[in-house]
């Protein structure tokens, strides 16, 4: 029997706003970070989870993990994986913790960096990748890993396990398919940031389109005269008759007026769907947008701000969106993320996971894989971002246009020791960049 006895918290960030990666219209310059919560326990194996942050504050979510994590101390594995949906309950749970949310915001992104360190824990001592444990629990099982509270006007236990009874039907041909790496095309957003210029955005799109992807991605928002050419010249490359798809995301930086009349003048680019394009929480302003959208053939997607299944549930309840991108954990974790699976399955709309930052594409791989062998049974597409998977032991990757379906143990999030000291925050003397005379333009910069 394993047991947790304590938890570190590490604070890692990456400069990648020198050179604009990650760029939006809402977020010019952002250090790709991550908050990890490493589970120690008496036994060989530790758990490694984290959240994403772009920079600054990512310390404040490093605090909210330690105080989290201190519900998991000193308890067996066994005993928190017994009955998932129970744990998850008692870990929102903290009455003083949770005024600081409920469920959303600082507290919710450490959540959700414990819940997935649990996960990788687990799947670690079972020497089983985290989607491959999901997809060997009877509908049953998979059901008991979820906290209804909230959501049962939507969808009830009773139901979620029929429809996974009715997903049973082809599992095992979608397992093989799993296992040839054919469960999860890719799609890019590599050459799609606001700040790259039109040259490296035109070289990105063109190598990623030999490379096999056959959707892309640009930011968009800043102006419409800028966005216009960004797009004629990405069609240019991409074509419009090749069978590639071209999305745009605007970060949210539109009112619902905005959005639709922003968007109306880049119809002709025939994108698949705009990506956020007012604030997260507007549920009735993305059905708006959806409606006034839909006779130009634009769909509307967004759920990387999301910040738990309520939010998701009213979204799908009201058809307000076309595409349900989750969050590996802005939302609390493997668990909350199950739920959402479902819910997106009976309201018949795909999933396609965010996947821009340090980690995600490690975390969402897994999510994308259940969500076709366990809960929709369709093929999808998932977001790849190619940027610093150098650094993770088990690094994500796509070959011919597919992501490459992880079979390490655990979660697939763990960084390698060097990277960790090497990019800690505020880090040690000599051996932390961010104490580099190279670190100085950030941390003496213009905040922006
Ligand atoms: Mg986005």
């Amino acid at each position: 029997m394993v047991t947790i006895t304590h938890c570190e918290t590490r604070d890692v960030r990456f400069p990648t706003s020198l050179d604009k990666t990650g760029s939006d219209a809402m977020n010019a310059a952002g250090d790709y970070s991550a908050a990890y919560c490493i589970l120690h326990t008496d036994g060989s194996h530790s758990g490694h989870g984290m959240t994403f942050t772009i920079g600054r504050g990512n310390e404040i979510v490093c605090q909210a993990i330690s105080q989290l994590a201190l519900r998991v101390q000193n308890k067996s594995l066994d005993s928190l994986v017994a009955d998932w949906g129970k744990t998850w309950r008692y870990l929102v749970s903290d009455s003083q913790l949770r005024w600081i949310g409920p469920e959303k915001g600082v507290i919710h992104l450490a959540l959700g960096a414990v819940v997935n360190a649990i996960w990788d824990l687990w799947a670690k001592v079972l020497q089983k990748p985290v989607w491959r444990i999901v997809a060997e629990m009877s509908p049953e099982e998979f059901v008991r890993c979820i906290d209804f509270r909230y959501i049962t006007d939507a969808i009830t236990p009773e139901e979620a396990i029929k429809i996974l009874k009715e997903s049973e039907q082809g599992k095992a041909d979608r397992i093989k398919d799993a296992e040839t790496n054919r469960a999860v095309p890719a799609y890019t957003t590599s050459a799609g940031w606001l700040g790259y210029g039109q040259e490296k955005m035109k070289g990105l799109l063109e190598e990623t389109l030999k490379n096999g992807y056959k959707h892309f991605k640009l930011k968009v928002g800043s102006s419409v005269e800028e966005d216009r050419t960004r797009l004629s010249i990405a069609r240019s490359v991409i074509g419009y008759d090749r069978g590639n798809i071209l999305m745009v995301d605007a970060n949210q930086v539109w009112s619902v007026p905005e959005a639709i009349s922003y968007m109306k003048q880049l119809a002709e680019f025939k994108p698949w769907f705009i990506e956020e394009p007012t604030s997260p929480d507007d549920v009735f302003g993305h059905k708006a947008i959806r409606e006034a959208l839909k006779p130009l053939g634009i769909g509307v997607a967004t759920g990387e701000m999301c910040q738990n299944r309520v939010i998701f549930k009213q979204l799908l309840q009201q058809g307000a969106i076309d595409i349900c991108q989750i969050d590996a954990c802005r939302m609390g974790g493997v668990n909350e993320v199950l739920a959402v699976l479902l819910m997106a399955k009976k309201f018949n709309v795909p999933i396609v996971p965010h996947s821009g930052g340090v980690g995600l594409p490690e975390y969402t791989q897994h999510l994308s894989t259940i969500d076709y062998v366990v809960v929709s049974g369709k093929l999808s597409v998932l977001e790849y971002v190619d940027h610093l998977h150098e650094h993770f032991l088990h690094p994500s990757s796509v070959k011919e246009g597919y992501y490459v379906t992880p079979v390490e143990p655990g979660y697939s999030v763990e960084m390698k020791a060097d990277s960790m000291n090497k990019y800690e925050f505020p880090g040690k003397d000599d051996v932390s960049w961010w104490r580099s005379g190279e670190a100085r333009p950030i941390l003496e910069g213009e905040r922006i």
